[in-house]
C-alpha cells in the first residue's frame, strides 16, 4: 500500500471486536484472564500494553516502514528511552544544532549516568570519520534541523555507521514519514515527537521509536522493557487522538509543505528579509541532498532573519494577525516564534531569527499577513 492508503487503514481498526468503523477507546487499566491464566487479546495491564496503544504503534510502524514501533508520552520520553539503551562510558555523536531539548536531556541528565557525547557539523557526513571512537554507539541525525534547517545526508551517514557498527538514529519529527523515510535510507532507528505532524492539531503530546528489522532483532526486547517498566507511556486517549489524526496527515503535510515553499519564495524576495532558511530554495546549501531524500516536498517549517536586528524581529512577530506567536509546530494553524528566547542561554540561534510553522490556511492569506507585518516592522 502507498502512504495515503496506509495512513487511512494501517492499525486503525485492527483487532476490534465491536465492528465499529472508528476506533473504540478502551480506558480499562486491567484485562480479564482466562481460566488457564492466559489473556484473550494479549493485554494484561495498561502500562505494558492496551488496544489503543497497540493500534497506534501498528500505524506508526507501517508509515515508517519499520518492523516495530513503541509509543511514549512525549517526544523527549522517546529520546530518553533510546539513551536508556546505552551503558556508562558509551559515546553519542549529535549534530551541533540538534533540538535543544535532546541536547539538554543528554548534557544535564544522562552525563550523570556516564554517557559521553560530541556535537559535530553533520552537513558533511565525512566529519564522522574523525569523530567516531571505539566507544561510540549512536549517531544522532536530525534533518531538516531545528531551527536552522540544515540538511544531513542520511544514506551517507548510515553507510558510515554501518561500517563502524554504530546505530544511526534519525529524529524524523520535522519531515514526518510523508516526506522522508529514514529506514528506507538505511538508518536503524527513527524517533518522533508525535506532538507535531502526527497529532497535527496542537492538542496532544506524544513520542515514538520505530525500529528497522535488524534493530528490532537486536533491541526490541530491551525497548519493550524500557517502555513497560520505565512507564513513560501515553494514555489510551492520547493514543486515540493520535490515531484519529493519522489518516489526514499526508493531506495536511503536503499542504503545509507547499504553503511553506510559496512563503519561503516570497520572503526570499523581500527587501527587509536578510536570509531565508528553507531547503526548498535552490540557493539553500542542502537543497540537492534534500531533493534526493525528501522527493515529495521540503516540509512545513522555515526560519528567516530580518534586517534591523532583534527589535525588528520582535516587532514583526508582534504584528501578525493570522500567525499566532507560540512555540511548537505541525498543527493546522500557522505559528511564528522568536526562537532564541525559547531555547535559553546556551542557544546559538541568531537573535534576529524567526521560526515559522506553516499551517494549512490559504497561502495567499498567509503571505498577505506576513507582508503587512513586515511593513509594520
Ligand atoms: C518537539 C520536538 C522534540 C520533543 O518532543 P516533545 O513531544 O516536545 O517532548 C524532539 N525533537 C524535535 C525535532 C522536536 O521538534
Amino acid at each position: 500500500m502507498k502512504m495515503n492508503t496506509l495512513a487511512v487503514h494501517a492499525g486503525q481498526t485492527e483487532g476490534q471486536a465491536s465492528g465499529s468503523v472508528a476506533r473504540d477507546l478502551v480506558l480499562s487499566t486491567t484485562f480479564e484472564r482466562l481460566p488457564d491464566g492466559g489473556y484473550p487479546a494479549g493485554f494484561q495491564y495498561s502500562r505494558t500494553g492496551n488496544p489503543n496503544r497497540a493500534a497506534l504503534e501498528a500505524a506508526i510502524a507501517a508509515l515508517e516502514g519499520g518492523s516495530r514501533a513503541f509509543a511514549f508520552g512525549s517526544g523527549l520520553a522517546a529520546v530518553a528511552a533510546l539513551f536508556h539503551l546505552l551503558k556508562p562510558g558509551d559515546h553519542i555523536i549529535l549534530p551541533d544544532d540538534v533540538y535543544h531539548g535532546t541536547y539538554y536531556l543528554l548534557s544535564k541528565l544522562f552525563t550523570e549516568w556516564g554517557l559521553t557525547y560530541d556535537r559535530i557539523n553533520l552537513n558533511d557526513p565525512a566529519n564522522l570519520d574523525a569523530a567516531i571512537r571505539d566507544t561510540t554507539r549512536m549517531v544522532w541525525v536530525e534533518t531538516p534541523s531545528n531551527p536552522m534547517l540544515n540538511i544531513t545526508d542520511v544514506a551517507a551517514v548510515a553507510q558510515r555507521t554501518r561500517a563502524a557498527d554504530v546505530l544511526c538514529v534519525v529524529d524524523n519529527t520535522w519531515p514526518s514519514p510523508v516526506l522522508q523515510r529514514p529506514l528506507d535510507l538505511s538508518a536503524d532507528i527513527v524517533m518522533h515527537s508525535t506532538t507535531k505532524y502526527f497529532g497535527g492539531h496542537s492538542d496532544v503530546l506524544g513520542g515514538a521509536v520505530i525500529l528497522s528489522d535488524a534493530a528490532s532483532e537486536l533491541l526490541g526486547d530491551k525497548l519493550d522493557a524500557i517502555q513497560g517498566l520505565g512507564g513513560a507511556v501515553p494514555s489510551p486517549f492520547d493514543c486515540w487522538l493520535l490515531l484519529r489524526s493519522i489518516p489526514t496527515m499526508p493531506l495536511r503535510v503536503k499542504r503545509q509543505s507547499s504553503n511553506a515553499q510559496h512563503l519561503a519564495e516570497f520572503l526570499d524576495q523581500h527587501p527587509l528579509v536578510e536570509t531565508v532558511f528553507y531547503p526548498g530554495l535552490v540557493s539553500h546549501l542542502g537543497h540537492k541532498v534534500a531533493a534526493k531524500q525528501m522527493p515529495n516536498g521540503f516540509g512545513g517549517m522555515l526560519s528567516f532573519t530580518v534586517k534591523g536586528g532583534e527589535q525588528a524581529a520582535w516587532k514583526l512577530a508582534n504584528s501578525t494577525a493570522l500567525f499566532r506567536q507560540a512555540t511548537s509546530l505541525g498543527g493546522v494553524e500557522s505559528l511564528i516564534e522568536h526562537r532564541y528566547s525559547v531555547e535559553g542561554p546556551d542557544s546559538t540561534t541568531p537573535k534576529h531569527l524567526l521560526r515559522v510553522s506553516v499551517g494549512i490556511e490559504d497561502v495567499s492569506d498567509l503571505i498577505d499577513d506576513i507582508k503587512q507585518a513586515l511593513a509594520a516592522m
